[in-house]
């Protein structure tokens, strides 16, 4: 379903890499849990498989196409085929959450019918029957990220990648969100979250994929948050004084943990040299008041990540808006 073929991404010429020789794969219909600290490139991995970001070294395929080969005009068909979803719930809000969900139908040119009843099943589906008609701000966290997962659900994407989904929830709350992400990776979609969240993660007992430093050192089939083993690098090379980290290398990081998390790997004279990497690091999780045009921009490119069955694809995106795909522009995403 998803494959990196020694994937290596470099933002930005002499930074060390957010993402180095991943070779990873992800078959159809699994559940996994990326996890690792702020900074260690578990949104890198997933900006790839949505080819908002391009590797500079290696390939990414998606359900079997090279994405480097893919021209960008076919570039929000393979997001209609992705359902994302984030920290920040990123709903537009001035919209109701059933127009939230029929936004993302309605953009592909879904007809009318078939809206009618998709929207309906869906705020079912997340157990929100009964609040179509409430804006983003008069519901709680947990509901917008329900109304967030059904628009990213909606078309029956076969991919939904959650970022950090439950990271501004309650447990409680956050528990029912991934009882919702594990009822769509039921229903066959692939789930790909990461998180910072241990008790989901031991809970699920599914696939932990564990990255320190752009680095996968953890792939476990049916894994916990943290693991008492000794950890080796799967893939890529971790400089060496690296391999004897600490046991536990994922407590106290259930926040972001600062500008220390990922050079705490590093020897001295590698945070020399990459020094620069820190001060990116905690950007990214959530928007600020000033982002608020930017967000809508994303809003809508977020409401285009989806697919409908009924629908011709290839009609439906000579009426995209963004055929030109605006996040395709390694520049552009020094902004976000
Ligand atoms: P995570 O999601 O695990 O917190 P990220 O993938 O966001 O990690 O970041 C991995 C590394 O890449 C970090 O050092 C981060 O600062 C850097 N990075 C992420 N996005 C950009 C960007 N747009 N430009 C430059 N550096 C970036
Ligand atoms: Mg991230």
């Amino acid at each position: 379903m998803i494959r990196f073929d020694d994937v290596t991404k470099t933002y930005m010429r002499g930074q060390r890499p957010a993402v180095e020789n991943l070779d990873i794969e992800f078959t159809r219909g699994e559940f996994v849990f990326l996890v690792g600290a702020s900074g260690s490139g578990k949104s890198t991995l997933m900006r790839m498989v949505l080819k908002e970001v391009a590797p500079s070294r290696g390939t990414v395929y998606v359900a079997g196409k090279d994405l480097s080969r893919i021209p960008s005009w076919k570039v929000p068909a393979l997001r209609r085929d992705i359902g994302m979803v984030f920290q920040d719930f990123r709903l537009l809000p001035s919209k109701t959450a059933y127009q939230n969900i029929e936004f993302a139908l309605a953009v592909i040119g879904t007809p009318r019918k078939v809206v009618r009843r998709l929207v309906p099943e869906m705020l079912e589906m997340v157990g929100l029957e009964d609040k179509g008609k409430r804006l983003p701000h008069e519901l709680s966290g947990g509901e917008q990220q329900r109304v967030a997962i059904a628009r990213a659900y909606v078309n029956r994407p076969s991919i939904l990648m959650a970022d950090e989904p439950t990271g501004n929830l309650d447990p409680a709350t956050a528990g029912g969100i991934l009882d919702l992400l594990a009822e769509i990776n039921e229903r066959g979609t692939t789930v790909v979250m990461a998180t910072h969240d241990r008790s989901a993660v031991d809970r699920m007992q599914r696939r932990v994929v564990e990255m320190v430093g752009g680095l996968v050192v953890r792939d476990e089939a049916r894994g916990s948050y943290a693991t008492p083993a000794p950890v080796s690098v799967i893939s890529g090379n971790l400089p060496d004084d690296s391999a004897h980290r600490d046991e536990h290398p994922l407590e106290d990081q259930q926040e972001d943990s600062g500008p220390e998390s990922t050079t705490a790997e590093r020897s001295p004279a590698e945070d020399e040299t990459h020094g620069a990497t820190s001060a990116e690091e905690g950007s990214g999780t959530v928007a600020s008041a000033g982002d608020v045009l930017e967000e809508d921009l994303i809003d809508e490119r977020e409401a285009l990540l989806v697919r409908d069955e009924d629908l011709d694809v290839e009609d439906a995106f000579a009426e995209e808006p963004f055929v030109s795909d605006p996040f395709a522009d390694d520049a552009q995403e020094e902004e976000r």
